[in-house]
C-alpha cells in the first residue's frame, strides 16, 4: 500500500498558479511552510524543520528527500498535495520513495507515516543503524527513541550510486564523517539539482554532532566533495536556510576550512574549550551566524576521537 493523495485542504486554491522560482508563503497553514518550485515538478518545502526535496517522476510517483519533523506532518503532506493537484496536475500521486540525508528527527519525521504505507526509505547504513538504538547527546537533556522497523530504511548503501525513480535518474553518495557519520548528498543530473543533506547549513551555525560520528574536519571536506560536483547553474539545496549556488557553495567551504583550521590547531596545541572560546575561531563570520558558542564547544570536542590516539 502507498500514500495516495486525494482530501486536499481548501488552501489549495491560494496556490494555483506558481510559475519557477516564485517563493510562496501559505501562511494559512498552523506552520509557516513556503514551498519553492526549482524545477520541472520538484520543489523544495521549507519550515518543517529541514529543507524537503519532492520531485515528480514522469510516472507519476513522488519521492521525498527527508521528510521534515514528525510534529509537522500533515503540513508536509498537505503542501505536497498542493503541489500535487493545483501545479502538477496529480491528484493521484502516490509517494513511494522517500531518502533520509542523515538520522536526525528533522529528516526522518515522516518515516512512520510512509514506513507503514510501503513507500521505500532509503538511506546510508550506517543512518539505518543510529535509527535502531536509542541515542542520547552528552551535551543535552534528551534521548532520541529508535524507529520501528517498518519505519527504519530498507534499503541502503555504502559509497555511492545512481537508481532510478519513475523515469527520473537520481544519484547519490556518502559524504563520510562530517555533520553526522551518515550524511549523503542526492544529485539530479537531468535537472542540475543537488541536494547537500546535512553538511549544508545555510540559516546559521549546524550541531557539530559528533556522537554520531560527525566532526568539523569532515565537515570542510564534505563540502569540498560536494563543491567539486556543480556548476555555476547547479541549484544546491541545503538542509536549512535559502538555496544556493556554486560562489555560495564555495565562500562556505572556505570559511568552514578556515574555522577548522583554527579550531584543531588550538587542539593540537593542547588548548582547552575555554582556551578556544576565547579565541574566537569563528569571528568574522558570526554576524552572519549567530552565537557561536555551541558549534565551537562541539566542534573541540568533535576532535577528540581523531586527535587523540587513545581516546
Ligand atoms: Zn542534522
Amino acid at each position: 500500500m502507498v500514500y495516495y493523495f486525494k482530501p486536499f485542504s481548501a488552501f489549495s486554491a491560494f496556490i494555483s498558479s506558481i510559475v519557477l522560482s516564485i517563493l510562496i508563503s501559505a501562511s494559512v497553514l498552523a506552520q509557516d511552510i513556503e514551498i519553492q518550485e526549482i524545477g520541472d515538478r520538484m520543489a523544495v518545502i521549507s519550515g518543517t524543520g529541514t529543507n524537503i526535496l519532492v520531485k515528480q517522476s514522469a510516472n507519476g510517483e513522488v519521492m521525498m528527500i527527508d521528510g521534515g519533523l514528525e510534529e509537522y506532518s500533515r503540513q508536509t503532506l498537505d503542501a505536497i498535495g498542493d503541489l500535487l493537484s493545483e501545479n502538477w496536475g496529480n491528484e493521484q500521486a502516490m509517494i513511494t520513495l522517500l531518502i533520509n540525508t542523515h538520522w536526525h528527527p528533522e529528516q526522518t519525521g515522516l518515516n512512520d507515516f510512509l514506513g507503514t504505507s510501503g513507500a521505500t526509505i532509503f538511506a546510508h547504513e550506517n543512518t539505518r543503524q543510529w535509527l535502531t538504538t536509542p541515542i542520547s547527546r552528552p551535551w543535552e537533556n534528551s534521548t532520541f527513541e529508535p524507529l520501528p522497523t517498518s519505519s527504519q530504511p530498507g534499503e541502503t548503501f555504502y559509497h555511492y550510486g545512481e537508481m532510478g525513480h519513475g523515469g527520473t535518474t537520481v544519484q547519490y553518495g556518502y559524504l563520510r564523517q562530517a555533520h553526522t557519520d551518515g550524511d549523503m548528498y542526492v544529485y539530479f543530473p537531468d535537472e542540475n539539482v543537488l541536494h547537500g543533506g546535512g553538511v549544508i547549513a545555510n540559516d546559521g551555525w549546524p550541531l557539530m554532532d559528533w556522537w554520531t560520528g560527525g566532526w568539523i574536519g569532515g565537515l570542510a571536506t564534505g563540502l569540498e566533495v560536494l563543491l567539486e560536483m556543480v556548476d555555476d547553474d547547479t541549484v544546491i539545496v541545503p538542509a536549512n536556510g535559502p538555496l544556493m549556488n556554486k560562489s555560495d557553495l564555495q565562500a562556505m567551504r572556505d570559511m568552514y576550512a578556515t574555522i577548522f583550521q583554527r579550531i584543531s590547531g588550538g587542539f593540537r596545541a593542547a588548548n582547552s574549550i575555554d582556551d578556544t572560546l576565547s579565541d574566537e575561531p569563528t569571528a568574522e563570520f558570526n554576524d552572519q551566524y549567530g552565537d557561536p558558542e555551541a558549534f565551537i564547544r562541539r566542534s573541540h570536542e568533535s576532535l577528540i576521537p581523531h586527535y587523540t590516539p587513545d581516546a
